[in-house]
This record gives structure tokens, sequence and C-alpha cells, in this order.
């Protein structure tokens, strides 16, 4: 099985092929966490000790956590499993799955939205719902296509009785994996593999910011999902439902995806955001490779769902915001950091700041900073500057030096060349992650790599700096991505 894995990290296919193999599905990651086993390392002075355990062989590991680590443990509480009454007919079920299972209570049936990652989850959660009622599914609503909250339908399509439940959902359903199929993208899911962490021994793992830990159901295909064909769609505005004695509002609301809608429930005053919301910074571009994701659209229907005047908010994942007041208050701010940094953004490109510009200068209004619903545990604010940027005008940053770029091994070949030849290189890569500056000697061992792909000190350096640089993110999604590429590089070692 190792051999496997380790075949599977050079070839997407065979690792798609062979994910079901790797990965039992698991649950929930919240207990397995190890805290003795965490590779924790604070910026400045312990870089120096890592390198000597990394040089001794063996993960390096550290009793105390830094700030980021911290930050994204604690956050594993509010990832547990949870059954929230958010009104007098509505349930939420979140940390059951990667994503929230609701239930809306009818007269003589259940309407369900979304349906979580897999069936294991679905039929805990349905089993769950089973103690608060025994009535038939009757419809299901699904925010989006992403697999995370699709992949368990069918347990809810065999809790329908003797009708089957119709499927909802906006057209073109699944638009952001049907963009990969159509274009024959594939990398898209090892990448996708990299951000979940699901190629990471469990220790490694935390959670994933938004959602506890947990395997895919099959061939990794977990973000873009295979989709159970609803059986009705609707393209713009609004579709009014009445389904066992509930009235639905349907509503057209692109944002992390075009296919996106929202579920306003009015006799309780329940909006289900999908996910357009929830407590993280959002997703505004994910790592693993996405098309733009309309921001200006994103905040539109952030405030379509504000003009409802929900009293409670059910988010696509982490826990329900329960009470008007609350409700108001944390979308209000949402859409207001959202618009911040779209409006920063613009303005600096404007100006003709180039990416790498506008990331040290865009930041979020002291007042939103700390919000704990806008930390960055899942999307990241740099990740999302960029895709504004090339959201709007593609790849080239505007200086002409990047139109006709060196190839990565003359330039290499220069820089080694330029520093006093390769054995001062390799010292100074060495001495920066010494010193605490783990990206500096990332982009160093980038370039000994560049001439040689197989160098096995460039390989582990950059993977000691990579991890490095995972122990200080907050954000899950590049923490998973760091690890994953550290242990690819270390693999490779060991043949
Ligand atoms: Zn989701």
């Amino acid at each position: 099985m190792q051999a496997k894995l380790e075949d599977s990290l050079r070839d997407p296919e065979f690792f798609l092929s062979h994910l079901t193999h790797l990965h039992k599905p698991i649950l929930t990651n919240s207990n397995q966490f190890k805290p003795n086993h965490t590779m924790t390392i604070r910026p400045t002075h312990t870089a120096l000790t890592i390198l000597a355990v990394s040089l001794l062989g063996g993960p390096p590991a550290f009793a105390e956590d830094n700030d980021a680590t911290r930050l994204l443990k604690e956050r594993s509480a509010h990832l547990e499993p949870m059954i929230t009454q958010v009104s007098e007919s509505a349930y939420v079920a979140s940390g059951y799955s990667p994503a929230n299972i609701s239930m809306i209570v009818g007269e003589d049936g259940l309407v369900i939205v979304d349906t979580g990652m897999m069936p294991p989850h679905a039929e805990e959660v349905l089993a769950e719902f089973r103690k608060i009622t025994d009535l038939p599914v009757k419809a299901i609503i699904l925010t989006h296509g992403h697999g995370d909250h699709t992949g368990g339908a069918r347990v809810f399509l065999e809790a329908g009785g003797d009708e089957k439940p119709k499927i909802f959902a906006r057209s073109p359903f699944n638009s952001e994996g049907n963009l990969f199929e159509t274009g024959g993208v594939k990398i898209n899911k090892l990448r996708g593999a990299r951000q979940a962490g699901f190629l990471l021994p469990p220790e490694k793992r935390i959670n994933n910011g938004i959602a506890p830990a947990a395997s895919p159901p099959k061939k990794g295909n977990v973000f873009i999902g295979n989709p159970p064909r609803p059986t009705d769609t609707f393209r713009d505005g609004t579709k009014k439902l009445s389904i066992a004695g509930i009235d639905l509002e349907l509503v057209s609301a692109p944002g992390e995806t075009a296919d996106q809608l929202y579920v306003w429930f009015p006799k309780d005053r329940v909006v289900f955001a999908g996910d357009n919301f929830y407590q993280s910074w959002p997703n505004l571009y994910a790592i693993r490779g996405t098309g733009y994701r309309d921001v200006r659209k994103w905040i539109n229907s952030l405030d379509a769902m504000l003009a409802e005047k929900p009293a409670h908010v059910v988010p696509g994942h982490t826990q329900p915001i329960v009470g008007e007041e609350k409700s108001t208050e944390v979308l209000t701010n949402y859409r207001d950091a959202i618009q911040h940094v779209f409006d920063e953004t613009i303005a600096g490109i404007n100006k003709g700041m180039t990416p790498n510009e506008l990331v040290e200068t865009v930041e979020l209004p002291e007042h939103l900073r700390d919000l704990d619903y806008l930390r960055e545990y899942y999307g990241n604010i740099e990740w999302g500057i960029r895709a504004i940027f090339s959201g709007y005008l593609g790849w080239f940053d505007g200086n002409p030096t990047n139109l006709f770029s060196l190839p990565p091994a003359d330039e290499a070949g220069k820089m080694i060349a330029l520093a006093g030849g390769e054995e001062k290189f390799r010292e100074a890569a060495s001495k920066a992650l010494q010193e605490g500056d783990a990206q500096w000697c990332a982009q160093l061992c980038d370039h000994l790599l560049a001439l040689d792909p197989n160098d096995q000190q460039a390989r582990s350096l950059k993977a000691d700096a990579l991890e490095f640089l995972a122990e200080n993110l907050i954000t899950a999604t590049g923490r998973n991505y760091y690890l994953t590429v550290a242990q690819e590089l270390r693999k490779s070692r060991e043949k």
C-alpha cells in the first residue's frame, strides 16, 4: 500500500483510482488529533532546532503551539457534531460531515437542505433527525453542486416513503465541476486532495477550518462531486415552493459558485445560505484551482440574504447563527469585509499595482480584523486579492518584464552563479530557514530544484521549509497543501 501511495503522488490518475483504498471513511476527526505529535514551531528561535532534528531523521516535535496552530486547534471545538434547533421547524446538523445538513419539518413530511459529503455521514444525521421526527422526506434542496453538499443524497432519497423525493437545485447545476470536466482538467483533483489534507496521516490534520477533517467517498472527486441529477431546476430569480405544508423560496445567489442558491423559509425567518456564508474568511479562491468566483455577485447575494431580514442564518459549514440581531450583525460584517477587500483591490489595480504589491497593502479594517467568523481558517485574504486581480485582468501583472520571463532553469543558473556558486547558495538556503525565513528558503530551494528536480538535499530542505510555513499558517487549506507537498518531497527521498 505504501508503494501505491508513493506512485499515486507522482501520478494523479493513479492517485485518483486508488484513493478509495487508501482511506477508510472517517466520520469526524475531532478526537483523532494528537497534540503531542504536532510539529509546532515558533517562527524565530526554534528553526535551528528543527534543522537539527531533521538531520537526525524523523519529524521534529515541539511541546508548545504557536498562535496559528493554537487557533486552528481551538476551532475544532466549533466543528464537533451537533444538532441545533434554530427555529420552531428548522434543525441543522453541523460537524457530522464537512458540510451541514438541515431539516425543515412540515405537516406531513420533511425538506432536507444539502446532504453532506457521503452516505455514512448522511445516515448518521438521518438517525439523529429520526429522534425528532419520523415523517418522510418529501424534497431535497441542494444549495450548489459541490460534492461535500451532494454526496449523501441517496440516503435521504431512500427516506422518502412511497413517493421519491424531488431534488431542487439551480441550473446549470455543478457549473464548476462541469467546467473542469468538459475541459479535460484533472489536476484539480490532486490539488484538491492536497488542500483538503486527504493524503496526510491523521495526526497532521487538525481540521479543515470550516469542517472536521474527513476522507473522500471515492476518487477524490469530492469538491466537484458526482452529484445526483436534480429533478427540478431554475436558473434565475426566485422559485417558490410549497411542500408538506412548508412554503419556501429558492433564490438564485451566485457567489462561491455560479450555481449557488439560498433557501428562504419565511414562517421561521431562516435563511439557508449555502456556501455564500460560513464562519471563516470566505474562499474567494480555492487553491485547488478555480475559475473566478464573481466577488461582486457574492456581495450582492449577501445583500439579498440581509434584505430578507433573517432571524437565523444557517451556513453551508460551521454552526448556525441564531437570533436576529446577531444574524444581521454577522451578515453585515461579512458583506462589508468582502466589499472592503474588493474595493481596495480594485483601487490598487487602478493605480497599476501588481498582485504581489496588492497583497502587501490590502487588509481588513480594524473593526473587522479580529472577528472570529472572519478569521482565515479556510479562505485567505491574500488569495482573494489575487483572484480579484486575475478575475478582471488575467495572468499578466502589468510589468512587461514578466511578459516573457526567463525559463526557471536559466534564472536559477544565473542566480546561483551570482550568489558565488552552488555551495554558497545552499548555505544561504539553510541559513534562511535557521533564521526563520522559511519562505525565502523555499524560494531558494526552487532555484536548485529548477536545475535538478531530484536534488535530494534541496527537496529535503524545501520540505522542512514548507512544514515550517504550515505550522505558522492558520488557513487549513494552505496548511494541508504545504504538509502534503512536503510529504511528497520526502517520499521520493526514501526510494
Ligand atoms: Zn461547501
